[in-house]
């Protein structure tokens, strides 16, 4: 099989690149190891989904069908109920597939974009002492046995971690009446969406206990018991500040990391904190031909920022594969200074600098009010201030090329305003 653009993953970002990097000259091909297009939105029923790409509150599934539908009768092709298993770099990419229809199968093709999402954090990451029963699951995948295959996995809950999936659950698995008797969050602030805290825990009485962790499980076959502690500054338990609750699930929302290590041989330089590529404004890493977008580049809270960020993969993808001719490329880095985790694009390529650079960012601190200040040599050269900063939302920024006062790395700053 032969094919210009391979498209590793049919969720919202892989559906919106596909869309935006049609062309008649380029055969177009998505492939999807799920039997059915839409990645994780499918498993989220519940609303909020689409509010800036469509002005509506949608829910996950009628989000991805608007993509879908909008695909029909195009020219592109989709394999479903296959997994991408290998990605090698020669002349053109050397993709390994495989189905349980067709077995192992192999393609080239001259471009791809890696859409492949992301994969949620487990006990083993945080290390949580105690015995080790049947019980403690990622919330992600509570989700999916709840709202795909119909199984509530637990009566009596408790939630570590208040990264919106678990925030989504708490109130999922009240409503399909299990007891959620908490969720403990280490960090003084939650890691979700200010307006899931509300919807979901809030309005459900769902105690939030903040700088607070499990120190200890319970449970010979299956979870009886958990410990929560308060932390200190330092993360450490505190002594006497010990709440024990019967559960018998623990959900866990500690993190999602982009699902990119299954492409390793193409040995994509990455950045140690968003986990997968380091890329261009243009979404392409080091490697020639080879883009990463949505969740798979980095974490987003917004389903419509994965849209964009795919849309402008395809749109770089097609310009990439109808140019003939690929000029060097002239990279700067977009750095991230005080009060800033990490900003992607990590890199300005000056010679392919045609439109304005759509930077995404999260910030290290929660702030009522700020500004943002992007500084090239020591200059501020564009000013933005915002409200309610917090770590758990991700940010944009728009830098136009006439914005730059030369082709020298610039670095993005966050100032408090009190
Ligand atoms: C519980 C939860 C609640 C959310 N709530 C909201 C909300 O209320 N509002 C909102 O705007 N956003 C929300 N989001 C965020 C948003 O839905 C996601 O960020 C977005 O859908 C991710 O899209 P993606 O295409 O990057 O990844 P995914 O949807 O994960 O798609 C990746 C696809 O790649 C496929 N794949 C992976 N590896 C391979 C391979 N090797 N070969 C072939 N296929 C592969 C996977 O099967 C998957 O279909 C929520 C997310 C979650 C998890």
């Amino acid at each position: 099989m032969k094919t210009d653009l391979t498209i590793v993953g049919g969720g919202a970002a892989g559906l919106a690149a596909a869309l935006s990097a049609i062309d008649p000259q380029l055969n177009i091909l998505i492939i999807e190891r799920e039997p059915r297009l839409g990645g994780i939105l499918n498993q989220c029923i519940h609303n909020g989904f689409g509010l800036h790409m469509f002005q509506e509150e949608l829910t996950g599934p009628e989000y991805a069908n608007r993509f879908i539908e909008a695909l029909k009768d195009k020219h592109i092709d989709i394999l479903l109920g296959t997994t991408v298993i290998d990605i090698q770099k020669k002349t053109d990419f050397e993709i390994t597939l495989t189905s349980e229809a067709n077995g192992y199968q192999h393609l080239t093709s001259k471009a791809v974009i890696i859409a492949s999402g992301c994969y949620e954090r487990t006990r083993g990451a945080v290390q949580i002492p105690g015995e080790r029963p049947k019980g403690i699951m990622p919330a992600g995948s509570a989700q999916r046995y709840l709202n795909m295959e119909g199984y509530l996995v637990g009566k009596r809950v408790f939630i570590l971690g208040s990264g919106d999936i678990g925030l989504i659950m708490a109130r999922r698995m009240t409503l399909e009446g299990a007891q959620v008797l908490g969720v403990a969050e280490l960090m003084p602030y939650s890691n979700g969406l200010t307006r899931n805290i509300v919807q979901c825990l809030n309005d459900f009485d769902i105690p939030l206990y903040l700088s607070h962790t499990v120190t200890d499980i319970k449970g010979k076959d299956i979870l009886e018991q958990i410990t929560i502690q308060q932390v200190d500054d330092k993360f450490e338990p505190i002594p006497g500040t010990e709440k024990v609750f019967e559960v018998d699930t623990l959900l866990l929302s500690i993190g999602l990391i982009p699902d990119v290590g299954l492409f390793d041989s193409l040995q994509m330089k990455k950045s140690p904190i968003t986990k997968s590529a380091i890329v261009d404004q243009t979404l392409m890493t080091n490697v020639e031909g080879l883009f990463v977008c949505g969740n798979a580049l980095h974490v987003h809270d917004l389903v419509d920022w994965v849209s964009k960020e795919g849309e402008k993969a395809g749109k770089t993808a097609k310009a990439y594969l109808l140019e003939q001719k690929h000029e060097e490329k002239d990279l700067k880095s977009i750095a991230p200074g005080s009060n800033i985790r990490y900003v992607v694009p990590h890199l300005i390529d000056y010679n392919h600098l045609t439109e304005p650079i759509q930077c995404a960012f999260r910030v290290t601190k929660k702030m009522a009010q700020g500004q943002f200040k992007v500084v090239q040599n020591g200059e501020v050269i564009l000013l933005k201030k915002a409200k309610h900063i917090a770590p758990a939302e991700m940010e944009n920024l728009i830098i136009k090329p006439e914005d730059l006062k030369s082709k020298d790395p610039i670095e993005i700053h966050l100032e408090e305003i009190v």
